[in-house]
Formats: structure tokens, sequence, C-alpha cells
């Protein structure tokens, strides 16, 4: 049995998530003690436990403890079966973070999976949707597995009411080597708001054109239907030949238009004048089925907490380990095997 401190390192759900989806995978059992340690309320919440329920539901594993507030869980892993499965986060929590839970065990199934997850499809600390579908999953689909993600309604804080639909055809992931983004090939920004005044989105607009310099054509708003609402999140996109980066800024009460834009649009710039592959979140989620595919490389920005983490929780479970090294333009190389 596998002992982790969920208060190591990042200290976060992504500890947990990690661990789950790496149990099923490796058959090794495993207990998490202080889980999310480090953050301000710590334990379990609800997104956390639908992630280890939908674990439990697709491999009739046996979870000690699940609950939401849950400090610590025993979790002894069944073999997991591919089918068509539903899962409600019943909260706005992230689907997307619960997708990336059972997502790799089911990528080594026997069969084809078809899952509807229903909550948050935008949240604050989660990959947005449109980074699973255009960052992520293009990804995961060079490494041999076909997995198509469809929105079908959007879900913000705190409303919910989103859902996503994925269907998975699995294969073993092949190993890679990402080391160059290719060319720029376009770039698109859009400020998605419902249920607030549309000027809002109009000066996120303009203040990440301030920074970004993009056109007044590929950048724009876009009104959801009211009964989405409300929410807003700015995505900002850069498709190169080989890796798509999407950029979230997420609004939310008290925070400025004008701040959440340029932040984003200075994140995105960073990534853009670097010669990385991966930005800062995709590099922390790469290392997963990178691990599963026997290893690989990419480079990235400088690697975050969540990255250094993720690669401690993948070698206590596989004994892989990553390298994190800096190369002369700045970019950081990841590697294993
Ligand atoms: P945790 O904070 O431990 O629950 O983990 C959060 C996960 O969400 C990590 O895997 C991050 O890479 C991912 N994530 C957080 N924010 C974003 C974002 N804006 N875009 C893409 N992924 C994100």
């Amino acid at each position: 049995m596998i002992i982790i401190d969920g208060s190591e390192g990042e200290g976060g759900g992504q500890v947990l998530r990690t661990s789950a989806s790496l149990s099923l995978i490796t058959g090794e059992p495993f207990q998490i003690t202080n889980i999310r340690g480090k953050r301000e309320k710590t334990g379990m919440m609800r997104q956390h436990v639908t992630a280890l329920e939908a674990v439990c539901a697709i491999s009739e594993s046996v979870c000690e403890g699940l609950a939401v507030g849950a400090s610590e869980i025993t979790f002894r892993p069944g073999k997991t079966k591919a089918g068509n499965y539903k899962f409600a986060v019943g909260t706005a929590g992230s689907t997307n973070l619960v997708l990336q839970t059972v997502l790799p065990p089911l990528l080594y199934a026997d069969t084809a999976s078809h899952i509807t997850l229903e909550g948050g499809t935008h949240n604050m600390l989660a990959p947005p949707f449109d980074f699973i579908e255009r960052s992520f999953l293009p990804i995961i689909n060079r490494m041999g597995p076909k997995v198509s993600a469809r929105l079908v309604r959007h879900g913000f804080y705190p409303r919910g009411g989103g859902k996503i639909e994925i269907d998975i055809d699995p294969a073993p992931l092949k190993r890679m080597d990402c080391i160059d983004r290719g060319e720029l090939r376009s770039v698109i920004g859009t400020a998605m708001f419902t249920g607030l005044p549309q000027e809002v989105a109009e000066r996120e607009v303009k203040a990440a054109r301030k920074v970004l310099q993009w056109d007044e054509d590929v950048i724009g708003v876009r009104q959801l239907p009211e009964d989405q609402g409300p929410g807003n999140i700015l995505l900002l996109e850069a498709e190169y030949e080989h890796v798509t980066e999407v950029v979230g800024g997420f609004g939310k009460l008290g925070l400025k238009a004008e701040r959440l834009a340029k932040t984003a649009a200075n994140r995105m710039k960073g990534y853009m004048e670097s010669d990385a592959f991966a930005g800062p979140y995709l590099a922390d989620q790469l290392l997963l089925p990178f691990a599963l595919a026997g290893g690989g490389s990419f480079t990235t920005v400088k690697p975050s907490q969540h990255a250094r983490t993720g690669a401690d929780i993948i070698e206590r479970f596989t004994g892989r380990k990553f390298e994190f090294d800096q190369q002369e333009n700045g970019v950081f190389m990841v590697s294993s095997g």
C-alpha cells in the first residue's frame, strides 16, 4: 500500500486525482492523509468526492472514508470496465477535473467508453473545457487513443448546470518527443459572457488587445444564453503547428475586467515569447500520459509546483522519474526514460 501525505508539495486535489488514476492502472492500493492539506479549506470538496466516486464506478474499486470534508481515504483498486457512464458533480465543481481522473484508466480499458459529465465547465483553478478540447486532447490523440469531447452547455460558478460528453476509443499511449511547437498558425480570443452587461466583455477585449496587439477581427465578445449564466471567461488561444495553447481569464465578482484580461493576456504573451511546447498547465497534465507511455520528452516554461508534485506522485506509483532541465534558451526540458 502506498502511503501519501496530501499536504506535501503542492498539497491540492491533483495529488488525490493522480493517485486514484494511477492506482487503477497499476493495481497498487493507496492511503492518503491530510487531503488538500495546503488549501485554505482543507479536505475533500464535492468535486473531489465525485472524481473518486467516478473512479470507483468505472472499476468497482473500494474507497474507505469517502465524504465531503474528509481528510483521509484508503483506496483499493478494482478492474477498469469500459462503458456508458454519467457523473454529476452536483455543484459547480469542475467536470474537466473529473474527466482527467477517469480518462487515463479508460484509455487502458478493452473497449470504447462514452462519458457524460454535469457541473462546471469553466471554473477557476481548473482547465476550461476549451483547454481540454483544443490543448490537452489533441496530444492524447497523437499518442494513440481517439478521444473527442463535446460541450453541450456551459456551466459557471456558482450555478453550474454545464454538461460535457466524451467518447473514448482506447489504445496504449505511444511515447512522444514534443520539443518544437512549430509555426504559429492563428490566434483567436473570445470574451464569453452571460447574465452581465456586454460592456464588461468589451472592456476585457480592449485590455487584452492592448497587451497582445491582436487585430480587431481575431478577438471579440460572445453572449451565451441567459440560462447558462451568470458567467464570464476570456479565452485566448494560439494555435501552433504542433500544439495549441489556451489561456483562460476567469471573471468573478470584485475582479475588474481590465485586471483579469491583462493577467490572461500577459500569460499568453509570455508563452508566445518563449520557445516552449507546453504552457504551465499543459506541462503538469502531460506528465501522467507521458509516464504511462513509458517516457518521452517535452519542453515547457518554468515548471510549476503542480508539475513537480505530480512528478513525485507518478514516481511513487510507477517508479518512473522525470528530469526538469533548463536549456540555454530558457525553456525547460522535461524528460523521462
Ligand atoms: P489542483 O489545484 O491540485 O486541484 O489541480 C488543478 C489542476 O487544474 C492542475 O492540473 C492544473 O494544471 C489545472 N488547471 C488549473 N487552472 C488551469 C487553467 N487556467 N488552464 C488549464 N488548466 C488549469
